[in-house]
């Protein structure tokens, strides 16, 4: 069986033209639009120190991945984001819906945080993401992790679309992520749902009760009102990506979180996604292996056995593995050991980092077949970011797009970095300069932040890329 090279970019959260080149390394000539067998595609992503799984998307799509044939897949558990502005009730929603679920699960169980959690709905289940916000999701994503199924956007209802509300809606359509609404302190006086909805048509998010497809949902996450069709509405979008995983293969998964207990040394929090983690699999995430000691589910309790959706602490970590780093169970220990070495090789080399893309080396990811150019762009004032918004999609061409996947106003922060390296995009300020975590962020990835005080110098070097013609950078 066989993957696209533009497919496996996309999977690998890398650009193209980096995957293009370590192709050649191995000896293998492929064009964006040609397929390569599934080995050369793990011998080529263990080189930049990424572990390869099986594709979901390719099972969720009815196509067989390699080992695929005659496999089991069964549906699997959504795992759940919520995103949205500071104050509108994430953390609040978060903390209902474990409490109520649980208690509900077993009388006087005792919840605790290990970075996520599971709820059962009906016969179903749903898998919660305990750190909220666009941030860590983006920063998971940066790091290669694609982990969430849906994200549910917090919007107060007496507060309505705010800022960081729209910069959540860019970082989930970015990571190409459906979004359910949560329309959120119903309870309060001024209330305003129809309001919201208005504003949320206004970011393209159309209410379905005013014939678009977004799910909203009213509710309070205080009072604990209109939870239950909150997580229905979230199954049903789920459904709608048809998520299976194969229970019956070895695990592979994603780190959540990750710590050094003082008694227990490693811990970290594995959501699985795929297969089944088992107690004393070997395993390796990102530079570090390890062996699976104990594990432990979101009630604390100790299990032998965690499949797919499923989030478990797991200790046996020769060190502290990061969040966002991929966990796959391997054959033994001097293999584990090896693996996590030529990943910390691949490592250090900073094209190995994925996501990195600068207008200069556009015109190889024009010659490696790119169609688009991803900018996030941030401006002084709402009238300059629309100018410039409008002068950059008006240059794109059938060839190559621009695409502006997230503007606002503000300075460029670390968060608008991130999301470029999740997303393969460049930083573009006009007449606003990166704070200081973004610059370090910036030097850290490779993305490129560029800025700008006239506008035909934006619309001339876009351009430019666009049309190849700047010459490669010193
Ligand atoms: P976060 O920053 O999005 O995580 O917001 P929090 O969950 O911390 O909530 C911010 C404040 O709003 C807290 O004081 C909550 O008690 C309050 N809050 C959250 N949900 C509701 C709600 O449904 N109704 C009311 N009245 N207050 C709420």
């Amino acid at each position: 069986d066989r993957i696209a090279v533009s497919d496996l970019a996309d999977k690998l959260a890398i650009p193209a033209v980096v995957l293009i080149k370590s192709l050649i390394k191995a000896g293998i000539m492929a064009s964006i639009n040609q397929s390569i067998d599934f080995e050369a595609a793990e011998q080529v992503a263990k080189s930049l120190g990424v572990a390869v799984e099986r594709p979901q998307r390719e099972r969720a799509d009815g196509r067989v991945g390699e080992g695929d044939e005659g496999a089991d897949l069964t549906s699997r558990p959504p795992v759940v984001t919520v995103l949205g502005h500071v104050d509108h009730g994430k953390t609040t929603l978060l903390d209902h819906i474990r409490k109520s679920r649980v208690v509900e699960q077993e009388a006087g169980g005792i919840t605790q945080h290990i970075g996520a959690y599971q709820v059962t709905v009906g016969d179903r289940s749903i898998t919660f993401l305990d750190t909220p916000g666009h941030e860590a999701f983006t920063a998971m994503r940066a790091r290669g992790a694609q982990v969430t199924d849906v994200a549910v956007l917090v919007v107060a209802a007496d507060d309505g679309v705010m800022p960081q509300t729209v910069e959540a809606i860019n970082h989930a359509k970015a990571a190409r992520v459906p979004i359910v609404v949560a329309i959120n302190k119903m309870d309060r006086p001024g209330a305003d749902p129809d309001r919201v909805k208005q504003q949320l048509a206004e970011q393209g998010l159309v209410p379905d009760d005013w014939g678009g497809d977004t799910v909203c949902a009213p509710i309070s996450a205080l009072k604990g009102q209109g939870i239950d069709e909150l997580l229905e509405m979230i199954l049903l979008v789920a459904d709608m990506r048809d998520l299976k995983a194969d229970a019956d293969r070895p695990a592979s998964g994603v780190i959540v979180e990750a710590r050094l207990d003082r008694g227990r040394g490693p811990v970290a929090t594995v959501l699985v996604q795929n297969g089944t983690l088992r107690l004393g699999d070997p395993v390796a995430a990102g530079a570090v292996a390890g062996k699976v000691r104990a594990m432990l589910n979101d009630r604390g309790e100790s299990v032998s056995e965690a499949g797919p959706a499923t989030p478990v602490e797991v200790l046996g970590f020769d060190d502290v593995p990061e969040a966002g780093d991929l966990l796959e169970v391997v054959a033994g220990g001097r293999e584990a050991r090896q693996q996590a070495e030529a990943r910390a090789e691949a490592r250090q080399q900073p094209e190995a980092r994925g996501g990195v893309v600068t207008l200069s080396q556009l015109t190889q990811k024009r010659q490696a077949g790119a169609k688009e150019l991803n900018v996030v762009l941030k401006a002084d004032v709402q009238g300059s970011l629309e100018a410039v918004r409008q002068a950059l999609e008006k240059l794109s061409r059938d060839e190559a797009r621009v695409s502006v996947i997230h503007g606002a106003v503000g300075a460029i922060s670390e968060t608008d970095v991130t999301l470029a390296q999740a997303s393969d995009a460049v930083v573009i300020g006009f007449n606003v300069r990166p704070d200081g975590a973004a610059r370090r962020a910036a030097d850290r990835t490779g993305v490129e932040i560029r800025t700008y005080t006239i506008i035909y110098q934006v619309v001339d070097d876009v351009q430019a890329a666009l049309q190849g013609l700047l010459e490669p950078e010193f």
